[in-house]
C-alpha cells in the first residue's frame, strides 16, 4: 500500500452512498475548498462504480485547482464492512457483487495516491469528533449515532476510532431496547434500529392513521399514505399536529434509550446524534432528552453532551480527512 505524502496541502474526502459519491477537497484543517458529486451506480457493478469514484476523485480536484502532487492522499467512507487496513469490503448494502471486492488498489493505482477507508458511519464519526460536534471540545471520547433508513454508530475512544475485533464495533443501532418489537434486516426483535428507523416511524404514523386519528398528514400526502416520511412527519410536529408529535415523541423516546445504553456501558464525553431525523428540533429531542436523564446513571450524564451533529452533509468526506491525517500522525 503506497505511503501518504506529508508534504501535500490538501487531503481529498470521499463519501459513497448508494445514490451518490461524492469527493471533496480540503486542507489540513477540514477546510473545504471544492468538491464533486456524481450517481454512483451502485446497482450496476463494481466495473461501473469503482471508475465513477475515481472519476469523481478527479472532478473534486479540478474544481479546487489541485494537482495529485499537492495531495496527501484519499479517506473513503464505504457502507458496509470491511477489513480496512486490506482495502477489501466484505459485503456492502445497495451494492450488487461488492463481496470481496479489492477497492483501494485501483483507486490508489488510477491517481497515484495512498488511498484508506473505513465504514461510512465509522468515518462520519471522526468527522464529526475532529472537525464537527467535537471541535474545540477537548473529548477524547465520543459515540456517534446516525438516524435514517438503518440506525448506524461509531465510537471514539482515546481519540481513535474503536473497529472493534474484526471491524464490528459501533452498531448501536442493534441493541436491542424492547424484545417483543418489530423485526430487524439483522434478524433481531425490537432492537433501536427497528424500533426508531425510518420506516419505524412512518409506520407508526400509518398504524394511528388507520386508527382514525385525526391529522393533518392526511391532507399532506393524500391520496398516496406510501409517501408519508419522517420529515413530513417532522414538519407537520413543527406545525403542533397532535399525531405527528405523538409519532417523534415515541420515536424520542427510544433512541433516549439507546443513548442512555450507550453512556451507562462507555462513559463517553459526548453523543452525537445525526441523521435527517435529527434535526427535528425540540419536538424530537425533548423526549431524547427526558429518557436520557431518566435511565442514564447519574455520574455518567455528568460528563456526558448529548448534542446533535454539526456537519450534516460534510461529516462522510470530513472523516475521510481524518482517516489520511490519522495515518500520518496528525
Ligand atoms: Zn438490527
Amino acid at each position: 500500500m503506497q505511503k501518504p505524502n506529508p508534504s501535500g496541502e490538501y487531503i481529498v474526502g470521499v463519501d459513497l452512498g448508494g445514490t451518490n459519491v461524492r469527493a471533496a477537497v480540503s486542507d489540513r484543517q477540514g477546510k473545504i475548498i471544492g468538491d464533486a458529486r456524481l450517481a454512483s451506480r451502485a446497482m450496476e457493478g463494481p466495473d461501473v462504480t469503482v471508475p465513477i469514484i475515481i472519476q469523481v476523485i478527479r472532478d473534486a480536484m479540478a474544481a479546487s485547482g489541485v494537482t495529485a502532487s499537492n495531495v496527501c492522499g484519499i479517506g473513503m467512507g464505504v457502507p458496509g464492512r470491511h477489513i480496512s487496513r486490506d482495502g477489501v469490503v466484505l459485503w456492502s448494502p445497495n451494492f450488487k457483487d461488492w463481496g470481496g471486492l479489492q477497492l483501494l488498489a485501483p483507486v490508489c493505482d488510477a491517481l497515484g495516491l495512498a488511498a484508506y477507508m473505513g465504514n461510512d458511519v465509522n468515518v462520519a464519526a471522526l468527522g464529526e469528533y475532529r472537525f464537527g460536534a467535537g471541535l474545540g471540545k477537548n473529548i477524547g471520547s465520543m459515540v456517534m449515532m446516525t438516524l435514517g433508513t438503518g440506525i448506524g454508530g461509531g465510537i471514539i475512544l482515546n481519540g481513535k476510532l474503536w473497529l472493534g475485533a474484526n471491524e464490528g464495533g459501533g452498531e448501536i443501532g442493534h441493541q436491542i431496547i424492547s424484545p417483543d418489537g418489530r423485526l430487524c434486516g439483522c434478524g433481531n426483535f425490537g432492537d433501536l434500529e427497528s424500533m426508531a428507523n425510518r420506516d419505524a416511524i412512518v409506520e407508526r404514523a400509518l398504524r394511528k392513521i388507520y386508527l382514525g386519528r385525526k391529522t393533518d398528514l392526511t391532507d399532506m400526502v393524500k391520496p398516496k399514505y406510501l409517501d408519508l416520511t419522517p420529515a413530513l412527519i417532522a414538519e407537520a410536529a413543527g406545525k403542533g399536529d397532535e399525531l405527528a408529535i405523538e409519532v417523534l415523541d415515541e420515536t424520542g423516546r427510544y433512541v433516549g434509550i439507546g443513548v442512555a445504553n450507550t453512556i451507562n456501558f462507555l462513559n463517553v464525553e459526548m453523543v452525537v446524534i445525526g441523521g435527517g431525523i435529527s434535526q427535528a428540533g425540540p419536538v424530537l429531542w425533548d423526549p431524547i432528552m427526558r429518557t436520557v436523564r431518566a435511565n442514564a446513571l447519574m455520574e455518567a450524564l455528568e460528563v456526558c453532551r448529548v448534542v446533535p451533529a454539526a456537519l450534516g452533509d460534510d461529516a462522510g468526506v470530513l472523516g475521510g480527512v481524518v482517516l489520511v491525517l490519522q495515518e500520518m500522525g496528525e
